[in-house]
Order: structure tokens, then sequence, then C-alpha cells
């Protein structure tokens, strides 16, 4: 067992296990225990960003999507969450860590479905604006 003496002074030593136990006991050593290295934990960059919606056909499209993406400096692990809940229900797990998504994150996540919503609306009244008006000629 390691072992250095009670009063702090000298250098850590081996010492058989029962002879370093009654020593302990006598409050002339006292057990070393190395130090541990705090463990090695990432920065984790986060964003909210909108994914460009696609057109495979005509007929076939993916509407654009609001999208956090977060992805860690130390283990490289890398995460896209989507749904309209991803903010509130999904985490993000690495370096032996469960992190939620940060409250200003999730605000502007938010603000994306907000602003979609919004050029929809906007979309959809200059649609009915460009409606071709038909009048009636019986
Ligand atoms: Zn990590």
């Amino acid at each position: 067992m390691k072992v250095k003496l009670a009063n702090g002074k000298g250098e850590v030593f081996n010492l058989e296990n029962n002879t370093a136990r009654v020593l302990i006991a006598a409050g002339t050593l006292v057990e070393y225990v190395a130090p541990t290295k705090p463990p090695r934990i990432g920065i984790t960059s986060w964003k909210a960003v909108i994914k460009p919606g696609i057109r495979f056909e005509k007929e076939s499209y993916i509407e654009p999507t609001p999208t956090i993406v977060a992805s860690c400096s130390m283990c490289g692990g890398a995460v896209t969450l989507t749904g309209r809940n991803a903010h509130k229900t999904q985490h993000f797990l690495h370096c032996g860590l469960d992190e939620c998504v940060p409250a200003d994150i999730a605000r502007q996540y938010e603000g994306l479905y907000e602003s979609l919503k919004q050029k929809e609306k906007t979309r959809e009244q200059s649609a009915e604006v460009q409606k071709p008006h038909f009048i009636d000629i019986f």
C-alpha cells in the first residue's frame, strides 16, 4: 500500500499492507490516495437553424424545418434535433453528459417556427391576391 508520514513530511512510499495498517491505526502514517484527474469534458456548441426545404419533383417537396444542431469539441459527438418539441424533449449525450438544449437556443428555435408560420401566412395572403378573378358572363 502507498503511504506517507502523517505529518505530511517526506515522500510517498510503499509498505506491506499489514504493517501499513498498524502504523496508520497508530497515527504515524496515512494512506496515500493519488489525486484523480478531472474528467475531460468538451465544450458544446449549439445553434438553431432552418434546414432548407427540398424539391424532388413537382409534387414532392420537403418543407423547411427548424433544426437544432449541437457538437462537442472534445469527443466529436454531434446531434441534429428536429420536431416541434425537440428543444423540450431531446438531449445531447456525450462525454458522459446528458445536456438539455440551452434556454437561449430553445428561444431561437421557437422563433424559427414563428418566422416560418409568418412566411406561410404571408404567402397564403399573396396567393389569394393573385388568384384570377372570374366574371360571370351568363
Ligand atoms: Zn463530448
